[in-house]
């Protein structure tokens, strides 16, 4: 990053070594689910995008699967929401997942 000096300084430096101005801190990156989840920090309850990370399928799978009532899934309004408990006990009786109806 760079200060307002223009000189160039490291990353997370609290101060210019150069001017000695105070740098502004670096913006916390918006918290967001993993690419890959940790199964224990996965909330018991999740939405479909976080199915896929979880099943390591695509989105589009999981729609697919959910359209075809072949996933446990529960709707909370118009939302699909899957349990994590479910999914994975799902996932492990599961030797061959097609979408082929
Ligand atoms: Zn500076």
């Amino acid at each position: 990053m760079k200060c307002k000096c223009g000189v160039e300084v490291l990353e997370g430096s609290k101060f210019c070594p150069e001017c000695g101005s105070k740098l502004p801190k670096p913006k916390a990156p918006v918290p967001k689910i993993a690419d890959e989840l940790v199964i224990d920090k996965v909330p018991p309850v999740i939405n479909a995008k976080e199915t896929a990370i979880l099943l390591r399928i695509s989105l589009w799978m999981v729609y697919e699967l959910v359209k075809q009532e072949k996933i446990p899934y529960f709707t909370v309004g118009k939302r699909k929401l899957f349990r994590t408990q479910e999914l994975l006990a799902w996932a492990g009786t599961q030797d061959e997942i097609t979408t082929a109806g």
